[in-house]
């Protein structure tokens, strides 16, 4: 490609969708974004539509193409990344939808889990897909819509219906349905995909009591999904890039070596571990996963995850008032030299990886008549930075060794935080230039199969720093320890 040509990302968020133009070194050149409705319809129920999901991207997507920006640039190839595991079940015939989307965060299914565990069936579950039995994932989401709308599961059996995750969905409307397809990140994420083998599994699709005619053929992350039609987005462009949206921000993040670590900080935060051709599986309830397939080699991944990150952050600015705005926590972090012990446990939606206690609660411990709003701030950093920890301890004593970190998302522009967790994980933290990561990780593997990337290597060449964080060296097993009484006894306060 000429240094001007483009490619376009696409990247279908929880919260809303966006589409970028990104130059051969990975520099934006243009970005649109558009939010969409969450749908509560009950307690612990989360949907998208999927038409507003489709309607936000594809006028994402034209804002981007015919922005001035632009200007006279050819747009080479379009790579997609998206929310991982939330589903959509639609009429073949038809493209459309039979249900709302079944988002990642839907708990409808729990009960669900409780059976087909009680059944038996968790170790196989485990050792075939890498994944924990939890609603969480997307198989159980595909057979509620099956047993829930009307007519559904016959039309299934019919072959009448075609079942994808975000990005199966946008493909199939991208290229007027005629590619049904997804790629091996994303399939690894539904519970019916045997990452091992690279195949939709027999015996998982029988206990998950999903019909293997609904699903979409499963590509290399960097391959042909066909061409996105000119009557759909006003030019044809060819399809060359998928992955889920941590996978993406993990190649966009360049790890590719094995060891290689990064984690992002937005409203929660995700950790994936490159663990090279060979599956881990996790004794510490990490989850192994597909980091990334090319050319029909896997490269495989640990993955932690804390559902509470950023968000805590916003509970201190919306939900107690006692900081004006997020920058706001570093000013008040660094206006004290100590924490004087106060610990922050911030499980308010329970506690992930390794500890996945959805029963847990947040609390604030160890405040005498000195604290003030400084310490409370200062220890909700901090308790992102332990979480972080308890993630790479777990990863260590599931002998993967972790040699540096990278880190992106919204929290890590704020230096006190990105140096104290440096001082506690006792690594080097690296912040890159370009933070936006996920769709850059999409737009590298659509560039590597038009052949605008030759190699890694060549990506690789593109990363460039932001700032790095050295470890001081401080002896901070006084915190630690803190920090595991803390966690300890909101645990018990759980127990009921
Ligand atoms: P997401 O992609 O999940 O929406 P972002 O990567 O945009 O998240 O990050 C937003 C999150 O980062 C918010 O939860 C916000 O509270 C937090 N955040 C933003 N700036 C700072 C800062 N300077 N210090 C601490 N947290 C921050």
């Amino acid at each position: 490609m000429s240094d001007d040509e483009l490619i376009l990302a696409i990247d279908q968020g929880t919260t809303s969708s966006r589409a970028i133009l990104f130059s051969h070194p990975g520099a934006i050149e243009a970005a649109s974004q558009y939010e969409f409705t969450q749908i509560f319809p009950n307690d612990g129920w989360v949907e998208h539509d999927p038409e507003e999901i489709w309607a936000t991207t594809l006028k994402a997507i034209k804002d981007v193409l015919t922005s001035e920006s632009r200007d006279t640039r050819a747009v080479t190839a379009v790579g997609i990344t998206n929310q991982r595991e939330t589903i959509v079940v639609w009429d073949r015939e038809t493209g459309q939808p039979v249900y709302n989307a079944i988002v990642w965060q839907d708990r409808r299914t729990a009960s669900v889990c409780r059976e087909i565990e009680a059944a038996g069936h968790l170790e196989t579950i485990r050792s075939k897909t890498g994944l924990l039995l939890d609603p969480y994932f997307s198989a159980t989401k595909v057979a509620w819509i099956l047993d829930n709308v009307a007519g559904a599961r016959e039309r299934a059996a019919e072959g009448k219906l075609a079942f994808g995750t975000i990005d199966s969905f946008l493909i199939w409307r991208l290229t007027s349905g005629r590619v049904h397809a997804t790629d091996a990140t994303n399939a690894s994420r539904t519970s019916l995909f045997d990452i091992r083998v690279q195949q939709w599994d027999e015996e998982l699709l029988k206990i998950f009591d999903v019909p293997a005619n609904m699903l979409p053929d499963v590509k290399d992350c960097a391959d042909d999904y066909g061409h996105a039609d000119a009557s759909v987005i006003g030019e044809s462009i060819a399809i060359q890039g998928v992955a889920g949206d941590q996978q993406a921000a993990a190649i966009g993040q360049c790890c590719f070596a094995k060891g290689s670590l990064k984690s992002t900080y937005g409203t929660g935060c995700f950790a994936l571990v490159n663990t090279g051709d060979k599956m881990v599986l996790s004794s510490n309830r990490l989850l192994s996963t597909v980091a990334y397939r090319l050319n029909g080699e896997t490269t495989y991944a640990l993955e932690g995850s804390i559902f509470i990150a950023g968000a805590a952050i916003q509970w201190l600015r919306d939900g107690i008032g006692i900081i004006e705005s997020a920058e706001q926590s570093e000013v008040l972090a660094s206006s004290i030299e100590t924490g004087e012990g106060v610990t922050v446990v911030p499980a308010f939606t329970g506690l992930g990886a390794p500890y996945w206690d959805p029963d847990a609660r947040a609390a604030i411990l160890g405040m005498t008549r000195a604290t003030s709003r400084a310490e409370i701030v200062r220890a909700t950093l901090q308790s992102i930075c332990f979480q972080t920890h308890d993630l790479l301890a777990a990863m260590h004593d599931d002998g993967v060794k972790v040699a540096a970190l990278k880190v992106d998302g919204g929290m890590v522009a704020n230096n006190w935080f990105s140096q104290y967790l440096a001082d506690l994980l006792q690594l080097e933290i690296d912040r890159p230039q370009v933070m936006e990561t996920t769709a850059l990780g999409a737009a590298y593997l659509a560039g590597l199969q038009a052949g605008i990337y030759k190699s890694f290597d060549d990506i690789a060449a593109n990363w460039k720093l932001d700032r790095s964080f050295q470890p001081s060296g401080v002896d901070n097993s006084v915190q630690l320890s803190r920090w595991s009484r803390a966690v300890a006894a909101v645990r018990a306060f759980a127990e009921v």
